[in-house]
């Protein structure tokens, strides 16, 4: 049984869909859930509520394989610049879409453009429904697409046990790259999770 954990959380932008000649973004977000599952693995996905609007179907896609669904704020902006009232509409607009979608709001809200919420981020969650801003301390710089490898490099230097590891989905490196990652961790005795169960 292996008992230190690494919780990897990806995020779904709807950004990731506008490439020229690639599949399509539900595909591709389902492409990195099934090797996840392939390896027995699970993943917290932050969902940004636009990207919900496109692939609704990929809600249910997601907790259907176990995984975890939370709050990436409806338009991906830089919230911690925005004023407070654009900023909560940002978060609820996400919740409203997850609620519409799942009947929850889910348990995680994670920022977006930015590692760290300000305190009237953290402030403002909470009064949408989210005790916890969730927050990441390996980014596997996935999203810069540098090819599998490097990525597998990031994230193999850097995990820890109890790290939260940014990958994001809709980019084939991210979903060549999973496989080794988790076989990976699992030669160093760590276990992939979601961020629920990290932390309990
Ligand atoms: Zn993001």
């Amino acid at each position: 049984m292996l008992r230190a954990a690494a919780a990897i959380a990806a995020g779904a932008a709807a950004t990731a869909c506008t490439r020229s000649g690639a599949a399509p973004a539900a595909a591709r977000a389902t492409a990195l859930l099934r090797e996840a599952e392939r390896a027995g693995a699970r993943v917290t996905v932050l969902a940004v509520g636009t990207w919900l609007d496109e692939q609704p179907a990929m809600a249910r896609r997601v907790l259907d394989g176990g995984h975890e669904l939370g709050n990436h704020t409806l338009h991906h902006r830089t919230i911690c610049a925005l004023p407070e009232d654009e900023a909560y509409a940002e978060i609820t607009g996400c919740a409203d879409r997850l609620r519409a979608l799942t009947g929850t709001i889910g348990s995680w809200f994670r920022p977006s453009r930015t590692q760290y919420a300000t305190d009237q981020v953290i402030r403002l969650a909470r009064r949408a429904g989210y005790p916890h801003v969730l927050s990441y301390d390996l980014d596997s710089l996935d999203a810069d697409d540098p090819g599998a490898p490097a990525v597998q490099r990031t994230v193999l230097d850097g995990a820890r046990p109890g790290s939260v590891v940014s990958l994001h989905l809709g980019h084939p490196g991210t979903v060549a790259a999973l496989p080794p990652i988790l076989d990976g961790l699992h030669r160093r005795g760590l276990r992939a999770v979601t961020t629920t169960e990290l932390v309990t």
